[in-house]
């Protein structure tokens, strides 16, 4: 089958592609097809923590992403081994959290909505650009198109194809959804109940108590919404920053022993794990015909955060796409450039460097240091830095 643009996923940085595609030029919406290897809603391993720049995004393309279920967490604390520094924003939540089976069905809904065509249950096998155009291969046949756009991901298969021999960067990832509170009769209940503040229920945490022991990440626990259910969604994520082919720390048991301080066993719950493809300034971001959006390019190294920037990388490759649409030049040249010259380029600049300061500097000293006494400091650097990109986005 031809078609002009070919989406290779439908998670946010895929349907934000189409969507500000849709926006900037609609007389190329009949020409768009997006292949999504799953069927809504689909599960999607995910903290589902949604900064304000997502919401500056999605609200951008005319979107309230409030109509989905989702908890709102007034405050973020970013501590180590419990203490440090609390982030609230003055009038509004910090972190809204989603369920991201919820909120990319919720998207392709929308994206459908306004007249965008979505195939679910088409996983594509392989891609070989030429001169022509790209031909696609997929369990369900063989598919045509002027521009493909890779958005499937951080082991997605379009990257494999373009750029095969480019070294990645990739994190590590465990995660586990808890009851809020462990079982009354659970022997460590009454142990822990000091450290179940109230904090505990509403806030969002991360806890970098793990850097000195070589993980290049931190603890998570936000609060989530599962089927209606107020539950904890924990986790933990390191960059693998100091350990690429190395030995590596291990995750599992940091994340049971945080568990057991609240009461928890790890062992009575289902933990999953994913990577996450993180952000590199000299990597390559598209070939000739081909290019790449999403935790295809790379998510944030500090934090692992991705789906702003998901949503970010679409609205750049949209604005790239009419641009070759309208040339009639399918070299993609500029889209590297592009990305790195805009805001959400600056700001994945900004803490892919800062990542390298933060866990280089795994000392406990200057982890406590850094959290719990530079506050004025981080927050500046935070403001200035990580955050407020999106609306600056033109
Ligand atoms: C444990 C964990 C926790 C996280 N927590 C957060 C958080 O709290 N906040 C945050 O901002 N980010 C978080 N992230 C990162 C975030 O999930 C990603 O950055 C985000 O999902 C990237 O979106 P994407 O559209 O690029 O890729 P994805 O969301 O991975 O979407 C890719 C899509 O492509 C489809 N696909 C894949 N291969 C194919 C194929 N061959 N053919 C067709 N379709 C295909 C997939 O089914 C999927 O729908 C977390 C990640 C992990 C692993």
């Amino acid at each position: 089958m031809d078609k002009d643009i070919l989406i290779i996923g439908g998670g946010p940085a895929g349907l934000s592609t189409a969507l500000h595609l849709q926006k900037i030029a609609p007389e190329l919406t009949p020409r768009i097809l997006i292949l999504e290897k799953a069927h809504y809603p689909r599960p999607k391993l995910c903290g589902g923590g949604l900064v304000a720049d997502a919401e500056i995004l999605l609200q951008g393309l005319g979107l309230e992403v409030g109509e989905i279920p989702h908890v709102d967490a007034d405050t973020a604390h970013f501590n180590f081994s419990g203490k440090g520094l609390t982030l609230r924003l003055p009038g509004t939540h910090t972190l809204r959290i989603i369920r991201r089976d919820e909120f990319d069905a919720w998207l392709a809904d929308q994206a459908r909505a306004r007249g965008l065509e979505i195939r679910e249950g088409v996983s594509v096998t392989g891609l070989r650009p030429g001169s022509e155009g790209v031909a696609v291969e997929t369990e369900a046949g063989d598919f045509h198109a002027q521009i493909v756009i890779g958005a499937d991901g951080s082991n997605g298969v379009v990257r494999r194809c373009v750029l095969p021999n480019v070294p990645v960067n990739t994190a590590r990832t465990l995660e586990v959804l808890s009851p809020l509170r462990p079982s009354a009769t659970s022997p460590k209940f009454r142990k822990v109940q000091r450290n179940l503040g109230e904090g505990r229920v509403g806030g969002a945490f991360f806890d970098f108590s793990p850097v000195p022991k070589d993980i290049t990440g931190y603890l998570w626990d936000f609060p989530t919404l599962v089927n209606g259910q107020p539950m904890r969604c924990r986790g933990v994520y390191d960059a693998k920053l100091l350990a690429q082919g190395g030995k590596r720390p291990p995750l599992k048991e940091t994340l049971a022993a945080e568990m057991a301080r609240f009461g928890f066993d790890l062992e009575d719950y289902e933990l999953k794990g994913h990577p996450i493809r993180w952000f590199d300034p000299f990597a390559q971001m598209s070939v000739p015909r081909v290019l790449l959006v999403g935790d295809a390019v790379g998510a944030d190294p500090l934090f692992g955060e991705g789906i702003s920037f998901a949503l970010g990388y679409g609205k750049l490759a949209a604005t790239e796409l009419a641009e070759a649409f309208h040339r009639a030049d399918f070299s993609l040249t500029g889209y590297r450039q592009r990305v790195l010259l805009s805001p959400l380029g600056q700001a994945l600049c900004a803490r892919w460097f800062i990542s390298f300061i933060v866990y280089s500097l795994k000392w406990k000293w200057f982890q406590i240091l850094l959290w719990r006494f530079l506050k004025p400091l981080v927050r500046l650097v935070a403001w200035l830095f990580v955050l407020n990109w999106a609306r600056r986005m033109k």
